[in-house]
């Protein structure tokens, strides 16, 4: 969600922030632009829509020249996706100085501090929240662009990570964050900020990762300008916002440009889907130990008393990984013999929820910033659980703010509808289960067959990807259909939740999942003649009931698409289209289940021709509540 790049440095800033942005583009946003300073003023450049149409509009200018920029891709809070809304925003000074400001994330008493400045003189050109924010720091400047953030900062109720310069400081850059994530790159002559890695990694691999409340000012320019260093002199300084000085940890980011470029795929969601079985072999990586049969989680480590103590398990989520943790849910009470509870983070951190003692609360996010989730665990944090986390990245919030968690290890998402993370969450989820079954009740036999199947897990992967283009053939059967079934019980019950939010978030047709029992309930009125529902249907204690919900469904003319067992003949009865996964025990067929149902979201998405790393609305990381 949202994205910022700036930087001050030795090269020419308007090429890199284009290229930046466009790493960012996976993201999600509405509109696009940025500032450059130079000798002459602040130059700045807005448009609605892709990052493509900010640069034809600033190349058609002739290019802004300077050292020294910021910007920015909005996903609107507050006011419409619209040229003057989009950032940067800026204000001018007393002493008639400018200055210009990225923001992600939302000023909260945004309406209380405009009336002030309206009364002090300012005048509002945007909607945005944001504005706001720059105006403040317009009136609290003194001479001092740091001094005036950090002031205007000591203002604002609500979330941030900016960046902001001025023209009477050419050479500095200012940036601050408070709830949305900001990354300092240190390169050798410059400094690149940004909201995402990836907009970093191919300038260095050497970061700061900005603290809440913490304000940084980096200066980059010719060392008459500075006063010190080189020829070209750099500065680097970390305050908080009360100016209390910190002193910051350079860290090595763990991926490299590789791992985030498209390598031949159309587009990364396919590129993610086939890194899979690589995906979980890293995720699992060190983590079985076929020799004494156990899981080894060193990050829990420090924790498994309590673990083996835990009296209630409150797993907490949003979107995918909601599912991921539905799945959790069944593993954890099913293999760890402990009850479990899955819930929507955005409704758990405001229910006034009750936290027994010796509960353990986890967090499920890709990114690790999830805004609702993060609040959750904070909630449940407070309330005396332990609080674990489950990410992917590595120094992301909420990987820092649990007492401990593990991490995935699938390597960058990009696209925006999850896979691998998906599938990197049950994995450690299912790590996690038979860790604390093992210390509980589970045999060791059973406990050593898990592992031997775990392992298993990538090479059955592969092979349910072999049925890539034929599920694109039955994809096409049903792609004039707008609104199809995605049903399933037991632990397939949250994978149709996760086939039905995937087919609708990439190819915008309605999609509803829900318990196969449930259809008869109400949903089963939808039923017309050839509606595409699909049932996972594979083999196991529910096998049965299953077969007789898909009659129910034949009976009123439904096409069924069938995810099954290899080797279940008698499926192809009931079927229009199966696609088969290899036979594995119940806990585990999730992992091998959703893959048929990411891929037919992928071509749904592509026949219907839309760009399916960009859908429209969507952002990957929900950074906002
Ligand atoms: N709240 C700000 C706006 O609506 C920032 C949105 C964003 O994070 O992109 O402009």
């Amino acid at each position: 969600m949202c994205g910022i790049v700036a930087y001050v440095g030795n090269r020419q800033v308007t090429p890199l922030l284009i290229e930046g942005l466009k790493r960012l583009e996976y993201r999600g946003y509405d509109s696009a632009g940025l500032a450059v300073v130079n000798d002459e003023g602040i130059h700045v450049g807005r448009s609605v829509g892709r990052v493509s149409v900010l640069e034809a509009m600033v190349n058609e200018n002739g290019g802004f020249n300077g050292t020294l920029g910021i910007a920015h891709t909005r996903w609107a809070t507050h006011g419409a996706p619209s040229e003057p809304n989009a950032h940067p925003h800026g204000g001018v000074t007393h002493e008639g100085h400018r200055i210009a400001l990225v923001h992600n994330g939302i000023i909260e008493n945004y309406s209380t501090l405009k009336k002030y400045l309206i009364k002090k003189g300012h005048t509002f050109e945007s909607d945005t929240d944001t504005e706001v924010l720059s105006k403040l720091i317009c009136e609290l400047y003194q001479g001092d662009i740091e001094k005036a953030v950090q002031a205007a900062l000591r203002e604002i109720d609500g979330t941030y990570g900016i960046a902001v310069v001025c023209d009477r400081e050419p050479h500095t850059l200012i940036c601050a964050r408070k709830g949305s994530p900001l990354i300092i790159g240190v390169g050798e002559n410059s400094y690149i900020v940004a909201s995402d890695a990836a907009a970093i990694i191919s300038h260095t691999s050497q970061v700061i990762t900005l603290e809440d409340h913490q304000v940084a000012k980096l200066c980059a320019g010719p060392e008459d300008k500075l006063g010190d260093g080189g020829p070209w002199a750099v500065q680097f300084k970390t305050t908080t916002v009360d100016n209390i000085p910190v002193t910051p940890e350079v860290t090595q980011l763990d991926f490299d440009l590789e791992q985030i470029e498209l390598h031949g795929f159309n587009h990364f969601m396919q590129k993610e889907i086939y890194e899979q079985p690589e995906a979980l072999r890293n995720c699992l990586r060190g983590r079985l130990d076929h020799r004494d049969g156990r899981v080894v989680l060193g990050g829990l480590s420090r924790y498994s008393r309590e673990l083996i103590r835990a009296k209630r398990f409150i797993l907490s989520a949003q979107g995918t990984a909601y599912h991921a943790g539905l799945i959790g849910e069944f593993l954890l009470e099913d293999l760890a013999k402990v009850p479990a509870r899955c819930e929507y983070a955005s409704e758990f951190r405001y229910r006034n929820p009750i936290i027994e003692p010796d509960s353990v609360a986890i967090a499920i996010s890709q990114s690790g910033e999830t805004a609702d989730t993060l609040a959750a665990l904070r909630e449940a944090r407070d309330r005396g659980a332990l609080a674990l986390g489950v990410v992917n990245v590595v120094g992301s919030t909420i990987a820092r703010e649990t007492d401990a968690g593990v991490h995935l290890h699938v390597g960058p998402e990009i696209g925006v509808a999850s896979t691998k993370a998906f599938l990197g969450q049950v994995a450690v989820l299912t790590m996690m289960s038979l860790y604390i079954g093992k210390r509980r009740f589970l045999s060791d036999e059973v406990v050593r067959s898990y592992i031997t199947e775990l392992d298993q897990m990538p090479g059955h992967i592969e092979r349910v990807l072999e049925q890539f283009d034929h599920i694109r053939a039955c994809t096409e059967h049903c792609i004039d259909r707008d609104n199809w079934l995605f049903l399933g019980r037991g632990y397939n019950y949250p994978v149709a939740l996760e086939g039905a939010l995937k087919l609708k978030e990439i190819s915008y047709i309605h999609a509803e999942g829900m318990p196969a029992a449930e259809m008869k309930h109400g949903p089963i009125a939808l039923i017309d003649q050839g509606m595409p529902v699909v049932f996972v249907a594979t083999q196991g204690s529910q096998y049965e009931k299953v077969i007789s919900n898909i009659e129910e469904v034949r009976a009123r003319g439904g096409r069924i698409i069938a995810v099954a067992t290899e080797g279940d003949e008698r499926i192809t009865q009931y079927s229009e289209d199966v696609f088969y996964v290899p036979a594995v025990p119940e806990a585990l067929q999730p992992m091998l289940t959703v893959i048929p149902l990411q891929v037919l979201a992928y071509h749904a998405a592509v026949l219907r021709g839309h760009d399916v790393d960009k859908p429209r609305n969507l952002a990957k990381s929900v950074t906002v509540e």
